[in-house]
């Protein structure tokens, strides 16, 4: 999909790898990532990672994915000017602060958001490996529908688990993905949410494997899924750099995105990572720090093995997962990519969090500066593309990830402005 082979001459050792070379063979982005699941799910494992390799340069198959993100998913999506979060930005500065905003409206895509450019990347790689069956997790029901939808455009059979819970929670997503003839089975044991779902999904596939790929929906899980899931969504970080070329002369000085598992920040960042651009990511802080009123796990968590890798992990001392909370529903897990793990440490990307409230006023900001309704996961990246470009000078130029729209979220997000005091109808 993108190549960005070679290396760095480093001091002491010969050549040190670039960071946009990981993972390594064995699936580690430095210490992160790999491969941590039960016996039966190796072989299919490295199935995936085998066919993906000769996938990935293969012309046809990347030429009919992008003509499928072109004719159907609406790519390219605009980088646009956003003049008047800008000038919001900039007021009371002076002359010589406050960068330029731009926005990458990935909210333009078919079915609101992102998820749809992973989730055709994969059922057409499904299709290649002449699976017709296909499963897929959710959460609030996002990935499920972009799954969905994928699976009817190509003609492949859809299931998705959903914990019980989330099914109520979310009915619309529901319909939505029985409209387009995915089974959805709702799940029943423990809390009845995403992990739940997780855990079904990883069990129908070590039984059904021979026949079914599992879409994953976001950069986490074992290799080679991370990076798989980061390749297709790269093409948000290779239009914007074009684009960034054409319109702003040259690339960004910094790029922003919201962190839940961590898909479209990864795919808007990197095309960039070897390049001189200032990249943060941003977690949900939820209500508060304190543990499980949050879901910041690159911020407030600590290195742990949850859903096939090693990554930064919400845990107790004893290495329980840990209850998280966002008024965001994509950004409600423990858990991240181990890429980004890796960055972190690296200290190629810095992680910050915007809290529940924060988010709030910023989807208020953009709605009534630019007129356009963003997702609540997507509004925590606003608030802090607002303070970072406050502190840039005024010649450069910013680029936020505007991962999705936020249609989905206007019941739940109005009702929790109103208790804030934030809006009033
Ligand atoms: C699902 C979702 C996210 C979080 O997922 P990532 O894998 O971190 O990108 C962010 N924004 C929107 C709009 C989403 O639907």
């Amino acid at each position: 999909m993108i190549s960005q082979q070679g290396t760095h001459e480093g001091v002491g050792k010969g050549p040190v790898p670039r960071i946009s070379e990981a993972p390594d063979m064995e699936g580690r982005f430095g210490e992160y990532g790999g491969v941590f699941v039960p016996e039966t799910l190796i072989a299919p494992l490295r199935e995936l990672d085998e066919f993906y390799e000769k996938l990935r340069h293969d012309d046809a198959f990347v030429d009919q994915l992008r003509e499928l993100w072109a004719s159907f998913a609406g790519r390219p999506t605009p980088l646009q000017f956003a003049s008047r979060l800008t000038r919001l930005v900039q007021k009371g500065l002076g002359q010589k602060r406050g960068a330029s905003i731009w926005l990458k409206r990935e909210d333009l895509c078919h079915t609101g958001a992102h998820k749809i450019n992973n989730a055709l990347g994969q059922c057409l790689m499904a299709k290649k490996m002449g699976k017709k069956r296909v499963i897929a997790e959710t959460g609030a029901g996002q990935h499920g529908v972009a799954t969905a939808t994928a699976c009817a455009q190509l003609g492949l059979d859809c299931v998705v688990y959903m914990g019980a819970e989330d099914c109520r929670r979310q009915a619309l997503n529901v319909t939505r993905m029985r409209m387009m003839g995915a089974t959805v089975v709702p799940v029943e044991g423990g809390t009845r949410t995403l992990k739940d779902a997780t855990n079904e999904a990883m069990r129908d596939w070590m039984g059904s494997s021979e026949t079914t790929h599992y879409v994953l929906g976001s950069v986490v899980g074992p290799h080679p899924f991370p990076m798989i899931v980061r390749d297709f969504q790269s093409i948000i970080g290779i239009e914007t750099k074009g684009q960034s070329l054409r319109h702003l002369g040259g690339i960004p000085d910094a790029i922003v995105a919201c962190v839940g598992g961590g898909s479209n920040a990864a795919g808007i960042f990197y095309p960039f990572v070897d390049e001189k651009v200032k990249l943060f990511g941003v977690e949900a802080g939820g209500r508060s720090s304190e543990p499980g009123e949050h879901a910041a796990p690159l911020c407030l968590g600590s290195p742990g093995v949850l859903h096939g890798s090693l990554s930064y992990v919400l845990q107790s001392a004893d290495g329980q997962t840990e209850a998280v909370h966002s008024c965001s529903a994509g950004l409600d897990y423990p858990g991240v990519g181990p890429e980004h793990a890796y960055w972190k440490d690296a200290g190629r990307v810095k992680y910050s969090a915007a809290t529940d409230r924060e988010a709030m006023e910023a989807m208020l900001e953009l709605a009534r500066s630019e007129g356009i309704l963003c997702a609540l996961e997507t509004a925590h990246a606003v608030h802090a593309a607002m303070g970072i470009a406050a502190d840039m000078d005024r010649e450069q130029n910013l680029v936020i990830c505007l991962s999705g729209r936020g249609d989905k979220d206007v019941d739940e997000a109005s009702r929790l402005m109103r208790e804030a005091g934030l809006f009033k109808d």
